[in-house]
């Protein structure tokens, strides 16, 4: 019998994580941050601020492992699927309790040993880097596969718990593009021959939205569209995207190029996700990039900066975070902002109150300086609704746990799965800590 143990992200969006048992064997996947929930409780504090674990719990911001002691004691590995922080940034906060080897691709580790360093915590746990396609064993009965999948981060994976009666298949998260613009399309021969599949975890974070999402060289286009299309001699260019999305930033680098101008990063959120890239092996833009690390040298270089029209800024803050550079620049007076500058947000707004508020406030400082803002040059890393019906049929699996979605994504997964031809019974929508016993 093959258990499956809900921790965070049932029934909520963020906090993933989940324990697979067999027998008394288990593996635990993912263990990221609720980002709401987080971000609350640390965005007001002005100096580095330590959140007690208790705390976080308590508020719902990392999955409760602290009410399961005996449960992770049994958990033979802790295997990430990416880098991005719902699902590995609660390692750190949990890191003197974790004394499980700690797998997952390259990328995925050095970003997890940056984050590590970032909160000066320091882990029992051996860190295990793999391929993208490797598979291992981690206890008598369970092997894990990894298989390479496409998402809005690096090294992507979808995690194949394999156990002598069945295999679990964990996708969450992933999209299915076709011609992405770094690395392989997804391995679908691997998806294809798998056999045996009891249940699929899988993400439904766009569960509602009928399409096939489009692939990131679209958002290329949609990028390229603008700073090609359009008139930027002796203008300013500020660009933002989320830190982690390596592919992005190339793009922006590759069109800086074509104007002549050259790239900066500022900021140490992008640097550090850069480093981590460049570390793993998957790019490197040390020789045709500046990069301004730190927030203290940020008025400095600026000020030092005899011309700005001759480069691409690339920096944080595309949800209008007050603190975040963008914010910055737009309130400094070391930057000079001025008539149809270009600022191009490589983004969605994540739909949260306080985005929303605190994009109209950027915006309103950049539009009172006469910039030009151009909005939502982006794609979605998470499949819809038409490739979550192609990858239900390429894995073929008994159960379908639909995850990271609230009830209504959750529902629309199960209307979907019912549509395909499965019983009511085998799609399971499940509560943090309600188990599942599959034979
Ligand atoms: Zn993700």
């Amino acid at each position: 019998m093959i258990e499956i143990i809900p921790v965070g992200g049932y029934s909520e969006i963020g906090r993933n994580c989940v324990i697979v048992k067999y027998k008394k064997e288990s593996v635990m996947l993912d263990l990221g941050l609720h980002m709401e929930n987080y971000v609350r409780l640390t965005q007001d504090e002005d100096v580095p601020f330590e959140v007690p674990l208790s705390t976080l719990v308590r508020e719902q911001a990392v999955p409760d492992l602290l009410s399961i002691k005996e449960e992770v004691k049994q958990v033979k590995a802790l295997c990430i699927s990416h880098a991005h922080l719902d699902h590995v940034g609660a390692v750190p906060f949990y890191a003197s309790k974790l004394k499980m080897p700690i797998h997952g691709t390259e990328f995925t580790i050095e970003v997890l040993k940056a984050l590590l360093k970032d909160k000066k915590k320091k882990v029992d746990s051996k860190l295990v880097k793999h391929k993208e396609n490797d598979r291992f064993n981690v206890s008598e009965n369970i092997d894990i596969q990894f298989i390479h999948v496409t998402h809005s981060t690096p090294q992507t994976v979808i995690i194949v718990v394999h156990t002598p009666e069945g295999a679990v298949v964990y996708a969450n998260d992933f999209k299915l593009d076709n011609a992405p613009l770094l690395g392989p399309k997804p391995n679908y021969k691997a998806m294809e021959e798998l056999k045996n599949v009891k249940v699929l975890i899988l993400d439904s974070l766009y569960a509602l939205d009928p399409r096939k999402t489009p692939s990131e060289s679209i958002a290329r286009e949609m990028i390229r569209d603008v700073l090609l299309g359009i008139t930027s001699k002796d203008k300013n260019i500020v660009v933002t995207t989320f830190s982690s999305h390596i592919v992005r930033l190339k793009t922006i680098v590759e069109i800086a190029e074509t104007l002549k101008r050259k790239p900066v990063f500022v900021g140490r959120s992008i640097s550090k996700y850069l480093d981590a890239a460049k570390a793993a092996g998957i790019i490197d833009f040390e020789e045709k990039a500046e990069f301004v690390r730190f927030g203290g040298q940020i008025e400095k270089y600026f000020k030092s900066l005899k011309k700005t029209t001759d480069k691409i800024f690339i920096v944080t803050g595309h949800q209008g975070e007050p603190k975040a550079i963008l914010s910055r620049l737009a309130t400094s007076n070391y930057f000079p902002f001025g008539y149809e500058d270009l600022v191009l947000f490589c983004c969605k707004i994540i739909p949260h109150e306080e985005n929303f508020k605190n994009r109209a406030v950027l915006e309103g400082h950049l539009k009172n300086k006469k910039v030009r803002i151009f909005t939502d040059l982006h794609v979605s890393g998470h499949a819809c609704r038409e490739d979550h019906r192609e990858f239900i049929k390429i894995i073929n699996p008994k159960h379908i746990i639909p995850t990271h979605g609230e009830i209504p994504m959750l529902e629309a997964q199960k209307e979907l799965a019912k549509e395909i031809g499965y019983k009511d019974d085998k799609v399971n929508i499940l509560k943090n800590f309600s188990r599942l016993y599959i034979k």
